[in-house]
């Protein structure tokens, strides 16, 4: 019985680090967006699995790889094309920040690693956007909507939460249905 306990002890260890120091892993086709309305602040925070935004997973290797990855910035900088609010609540925004292990990678790409494209192979990679709104009429924002599933055909899903001072919500939006209804 002392083994046995000792091995459940281990095996919930193991559990607790791998939740808390492995990245959550994304599943291919679902991406996520959470939403934090506040006064007049609209924050919003994007992820999208790198395979479903440029087809791959690693460091761009060639120039067309290079040329996908600008494109999908250039794409997910344009806060207003991404993410439409409300007409009504008159909303403004600076351009989405961009960050992913894409572009981190992107900028030793000059040196040479003859390792890293095995050492990488396994890996997963997000694109994570952060956008902020400044609306005049939050009050008037009822509903945003979202224009990936066109410009990202293998894009199958967005889970959405969201939050406001009227409550919490979640919504799972798909090709066709890509409309928030904000709580
Ligand atoms: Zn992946």
């Amino acid at each position: 019985m002392k083994t046995l306990l000792s091995l459940h002890i281990a095996t919930a260890l193991t559990v607790m680090s791998t939740v808390l120091f492995a990245a959550p892993p994304h599943v291919h086709g679902a991406g996520t967006l959470q939403l934090v309305l506040e006064g007049s602040r609209l924050n919003a925070e994007l992820r999208l699995p790198a395979i479903n935004v440029v087809g791959f997973e690693h460091a761009p290797s060639d120039t067309k790889q290079e040329e996908a990855v600008k494109k999908a910035v250039a794409l997910l900088r344009d806060s207003r094309q991404v993410l439409t609010p409300s007409e009504k609540a008159q909303c403004t925004a600076a351009p989405g920040v961009v960050a992913s292990a894409l572009l981190l990678e992107h900028g030793q790409a000059d040196h040479d690693h003859d390792d890293h494209d095995e050492a990488h192979d396994d890996d997963h990679a997000d694109f994570d956007v952060r956008y902020g709104f400044d609306c005049r009429r939050p009050e008037a924002l009822k509903q945003i909507k979202v224009r990936l599933f066109q410009p990202l055909p293998k894009l199958e899903r967005l889970d959405v939460e969201m939050v406001t001072a009227t409550g919490q919500a979640r919504q799972r939006l798909v090709p066709g249905q890509a409309v928030i209804t904000l709580p």
